[in-house]
């Protein structure tokens, strides 16, 4: 199976900059077969970028798409963003439920079903993340939190289609502190079974937080880790490439 290696760069890089990083990108992977044949990209730029990097990385497999979009396809929401319109600009995947989302702007697992319902009809692959809080993990709720947040945002959707999940402990997103190899492995090993036991047919489960050159290795070897959702370490194309040398 190939690895996925999906870098979100939230509200940074202006499409000047997305454009440099995309050309210093394709430039050293677009003729890269071997590359290819083993690893999936994504890149969920800011929405003022999705149209630069979308044609700076349009004759490589790059799945580009936004970071969140709207659960209508159209009408009166002024300040939304619509999947629709991103997938006619080229897009092929959504970022859904990013604690950042859910923390700072009230995501919940109700929106973000009727979010994933929308990729699904659009045929746009959902990179969903789920993830407890410290105070969470504390209180021993990682594995109810993340369950629920599966169940609820996953109900009644077709468990045929592809998706992924990215399992995201909010207290090691941008903080430096990684999972350790030992935390990751009982929760990938949960949620792998999880999403088996709900019937979902064509998923793959990612790792996010705190991702750097010096410890994708490691993580990366970790069962049903298929691969990473990266913030920080993804803004610079070397840091970027380092970990999808992976
Ligand atoms: C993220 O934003 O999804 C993320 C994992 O960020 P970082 O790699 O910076 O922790």
């Amino acid at each position: 199976m190939k690895k996925i290696f999906a870098a979100n760069w939230k509200l940074q890089k202006t499409p000047a900059q997305a454009k440099e990083f995309c050309e210093t990108f394709r430039a050293q992977l677009v003729a890269h077969t071997y590359f290819w044949d083993h690893k999936e990209v994504f890149i969920f730029p800011q929405n003022f970028s999705l149209d630069t990097v979308i044609h700076a990385t349009n004759d490589t497999p790059v799945f580009v798409g936004p970071q969140n979009i709207h659960f209508e396809k159209s009408g009166a929401f002024t300040g939304e963003n619509s999947a629709a319109f991103a997938k006619d600009m080229g897009a092929k995947t959504i970022l859904l439920g990013h604690s950042e989302r859910r923390q700072f702007f009230g995501e919940t697992n109700e929106a973000l079903n009727k979010k994933v319902k929308l990729c699904q009809e659009l045929d746009l692959l959902p990179v969903f993340c789920i993830g407890e809080t410290l105070a969470q993990r504390e209180a021993n709720e990682t594995e109810k939190v993340c369950f629920e947040q599966l169940t609820q945002s996953l109900n009644g959707i077709d468990k045929s289609k592809r998706m992924i999940v990215a399992y995201e402990p909010v207290w090691a997103i941008g903080t430096g502190k990684v999972a350790t190899v030992a935390q990751v492995k009982e929760i990938h090993e949960k949620l792998y079974h999880k999403m088996s036991d709900l019937n979902f047919t064509n998923f793959q489960l990612l790792y996010g937080g705190s991702v750097k050159p010096d410890n994708a290795q490691e993580l990366l070897q970790v069962p049903h880790v298929d691969g990473f959702l990266i913030g920080g370490a993804a803004l610079e194309v070397d840091s970027f490439m380092k970990i999808c040398s992976h």
